[in-house]
């Protein structure tokens, strides 16, 4: 029996003898098959191939961790670190015992936290090596692929995992699209972590709103709209995106106002507002 992980989304999928027929991940319109066709690993295989996790940090107490070669779709994941215990916000495939014991040390992982479906990827492996719960929100219950006791659905339009961070249900990418509010972060002024729910543009001064980013799929005005509002109440000024370099490092929450606002306008639908 092996847990296979799809090579293409990075997601891994319950215990199966043979790889699953389909990857239902790839084959929803947001994402793609590979152009090899659909293909599988393993956390074993992936071991063995050279793959390594690198750390890097983005401020005090916000640590990035990418797999090295790149995998899947680049996922990355960020350790927070806050005096109420480590949160692992989104997740990668990737896991061995070196990252392991470099978590350990700096005090394991509390609480896992993902923003939606393309970075479950191999968060019941990570769950289960550092004993905590993931919180994923309950309208993206249908995008599980590995059923564990270890997932807490949460519902409506926030909840809290300690004292500086909060979770944020956003919608737009998927239906529980959701961010993280990280009160102490960027000095104290607020920090916004999106993954792709909000994704920072080139320029690291706009962000962008998409239903599907890999087949160029945009979100109606209704829907850009709601995000809007739901961020419109937050309070941050620094914003990380999924990547190493996908940072707004001050007036962020500016930026995104004046990004949905540009979409709708985009759209034509500004009046609407
Ligand atoms: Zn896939
Ligand atoms: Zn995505």
């Amino acid at each position: 029996m092996n847990k296979w992980i799809c090579t293409t989304c990075g997601t891994q999928y319950a215990e199966s003898e043979t790889p699953p027929a389909h990857c239902l991940i790839c084959e929803d319109e947001r994402q793609y098959i590979g152009l090899g066709g659909q293909t599988w690993t393993t956390l074993e295989k992936l071991k063995v191939g050279g793959y390594r996790n690198a750390f890097y940090e983005h401020e005090p107490n916000l640590l990035g961790v990418e797999t090295v070669p790149e995998f899947a779709i680049g996922q990355h994941a960020k350790l927070l670190r806050t005096p109420y215990g480590n949160i692992l916000w989104d997740c990668i495939s990737y896991l061995d015992d070196v990252t392991v014991q470099l978590i350990q040390g700096m005090g394991g992982i509390h609480a896992i936290a993902i923003s939606h479906p393309h970075f479950y990827s191999s968060m019941v492996e990570w769950a289960e090596r550092f004993e905590a719960p993931i919180y994923l929100h309950d309208h993206d219950r249908q995008w599980v692929m590995q059923p564990s006791d270890r997932i807490q659905f949460w519902k409506g339009s926030q909840v809290e995992l300690n004292p500086e961070v909060t979770l944020v249900h956003v919608g737009g990418h998927f239906a529980g699209s959701s961010v993280l509010l990280w009160k102490a972060g960027a000095n104290g002024k607020g920090a916004l972590l999106t993954g792709d729910t909000v994704s920072v543009s080139a320029d690291r001064r706009f962000v962008s709103f998409m239903y599907s980013f890999p087949n160029r799929i945009p979100l109606s005005a209704t829907i850009i709209k709601s995000v809007r509002n739901r961020l419109q109440p937050l309070f941050f000024d620094r914003l990380y995106g999924t990547q190493a370099n996908t940072v707004i490092e001050s007036d962020a929450k500016a930026g995104v106002l004046r990004s949905a606002d540009r979409y709708l306008e985009a759209l034509g639908r500004s009046e609407e507002r």
